[in-house]
């Protein structure tokens, strides 16, 4: 199977904005039932509907071979996913690629975090809303805290070049643990990422009245820490905050009060294999057909994927006053 491309090219969009970043979704299940992330009843695809991934490999090494540089593996959970390992470890070294970088849970990394470095994983990102044991399993749900410290605990040792907190607050909820948050992040010198919540899907609150904005959150740490704005990127629409003698950065993903479509750089693949343009958008097209009519050449893939970046939009449609979202789509079906 060829994966030199005859394109050699970069991706680039309708917008001038090139895409060099995707973020693979290998599984919309997961162990925790987040209740900004999913409904309480949600419903999983039918296993055969879901990317082998064989195939999840085929179309990241497509993509590599198309300019991305940058692969981030999600879900769902993608650590719940059998044999997940053995992606991680097909794509780890590819030549071309940059970075290889997870979003988790953190619930298996106890078990997983040193194979995934030896694999090639660069970087992790690690949900964690709440510090306090009964609140955390609110939010999830479902899920232990104790288990997802010790995940934290397992991904230091093995020695990732970064590990980021990722953080949603919500009013009411945990709106009261940014500094907690915050300090334990820079005790453990992880940095962290405060997150504002998207309609994505429907969920069983209502998005606005717990809607925190990442500008209150960072007027509150401002009282606290002595916050020096930072150039610096991860190559995502966050942007950064140096605590003065402290190795963590503060990072503000903003999608209501900062919009970042003007440098996207990036696009979606769910677990299905549908490629999507945008977040906070329908456009897609569906890469599975084509990976199932053709297993052995990868040039109709190629053209497909060309051809789609001209329908990438200009930016995101997220209003929280909707009364139901303009995105149907759970954040776990496309992939956080
Ligand atoms: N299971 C993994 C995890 O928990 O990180 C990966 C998938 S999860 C969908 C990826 C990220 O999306 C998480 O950091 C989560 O907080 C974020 N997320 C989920 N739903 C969201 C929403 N409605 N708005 C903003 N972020 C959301």
């Amino acid at each position: 199977m060829d994966t030199n491309s005859s394109y050699q090219s970069t991706l680039i969009d309708g917008f001038g904005r090139k895409v060099d970043y995707i973020r693979l979704s290998i599984t919309d299940r997961c162990d925790f039932r987040c209740i900004y992330c999913m409904s309480e009843d949600m419903t999983f695809l039918p296993r055969d509907e879901v990317l082998s991934l064989e195939e999840c490999a085929r179309l990241v090494k497509i993509f590599v071979s198309l300019g991305v540089s940058k692969v981030r593996i999600t879900g769902g959970e993608p650590l719940v996913r059998k044999n997940a390992l053995w992606l991680f470890n097909e794509i780890g070294q590819l030549p071309g690629m940059r970075e290889l970088v997870l979003t988790t849970n953190g619930s298996q990394l106890e078990h997983y975090a040193f194979a995934l470095k030896r694999a090639g994983v660069r970087r992790i990102n690690i949900s964690l809303d709440s510090l306090d044991k009964e609140r955390f399993r609110k939010i999830t749900r479902v899920g232990d805290l104790d288990k997802v410290l010790r995940g934290i605990v397992a991904a230091k040792r093995a020695g990732f070049e970064n590990i980021k907190l990722n953080a949603i607050l919500m009013r009411g909820i945990n709106d009261d643990e940014a500094l907690p948050l915050t300090a334990f992040a820079i005790e453990q010198g992880l940095d962290i990422s405060f997150i504002e919540e998207m309609p994505l899907g429907e969920v069983n609150h209502f998005r606005s009245s717990h809607f925190v904005s990442n500008q209150e959150t960072l007027k509150l740490l401002r009282e606290r820490y002595d916050l020096i704005s930072s150039v610096e990127t991860t190559g995502g629409p966050a942007r950064y905050w140096r605590i003065p003698n402290a190795d963590t950065k503060i990072g503000f993903i903003s999608p209501h009060s900062h919009n970042f479509c003007e440098s996207c750089n990036r696009v979606r693949i769910t677990s299905k294999g549908e490629l999507y343009l945008c977040l906070g958008q329908e456009t897609n097209i569906d890469l599975r057909p084509l990976l199932k009519e053709h297993p052995d050449d990868n040039e109709p893939l190629k053209k497909a994927i060309m051809d789609s970046m001209k329908m990438k939009p200009e930016g995101h449609d997220f209003d929280l006053k909707r009364a139901t979202p303009s995105v149907i789509r759970f954040m776990s079906q496309t992939g956080g």
